[in-house]
């Protein structure tokens, strides 16, 4: 069995949008206590790298690396960039501690993924894909329109395991676009 549920929507997710593939680097942010990284892991194989983050302790996985600290902080995200030189697959399953209060739960989660994506657009090879969990709000299309530019497409998914969370969807962005070379370079 899975450590969670989550697990089941990673596997919904990649069911839609053919995230994981044999031999992959999949970096998994927000990861404890690690139904993701099983999954991932299981469709990397052993030719595959998977590393998992969280501010929460990772219980040992086979074939898994994990690095324990807060993704807001640079000391982590420094610390994930030393381990992964480049990453095919950045995800994020990353949640604040919910309030209750829709506007403040939203306006934090939309700031995990602002975190995931820097560490995402850093590590990303070209062609690589990223996917964060956010819950709705007002700033969801402005979150959306910061990631367009930087892949082939972004789109909001809402897997079946989310149902019971209305507010939750995830954002799966597909092809990392190379950077544009500077003019006069
Ligand atoms: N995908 C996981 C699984 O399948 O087991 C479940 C992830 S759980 C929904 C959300 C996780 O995000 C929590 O373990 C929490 O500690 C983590 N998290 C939230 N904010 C974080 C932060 N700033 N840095 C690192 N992890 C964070």
């Amino acid at each position: 069995g899975y450590r969670s549920r989550s697990a089941y929507k990673l596997k919904q997710l990649d069911a839609t949008a053919n995230l994981l593939h044999e031999g992959a680097t999949v970096v998994d942010l927000g990861a404890a206590p690690g139904g993701w990284l099983q999954v991932a892991q299981q469709e990397v194989g052993e030719a595959g790298t998977v590393v998992g983050v969280d501010r929460q302790r990772i219980d040992a996985l086979d074939g898994v690396e994990t690095v324990r600290g807060d993704m807001t902080e640079d000391a982590t995200k420094d610390e994930v960039r030393e381990i992964v030189g480049e990453a095919d697959v950045v995800c994020s399953d990353m949640a604040p501690n919910m309030t209750g209060e829709y506007e403040l739960d939203h306006a934090r989660s939309v700031h995990l993924v602002r975190q995931a994506l820097e560490v995402a657009l850093d590590l990303l090879a070209p062609g690589g894909d990223f996917v964060a969990k956010v819950f709705d709000g007002q700033d969801l299309d402005d979150l959306k329109a910061d990631i367009e530019p930087e892949f082939e497409y972004v789109r909001e998914v809402r897997p079946d395991a989310s149902r019971e969370s209305s507010s939750e969807l995830f954002l799966v962005a597909k092809g990392r676009l190379t950077a544009p070379v500077a003019e006069g370079d």
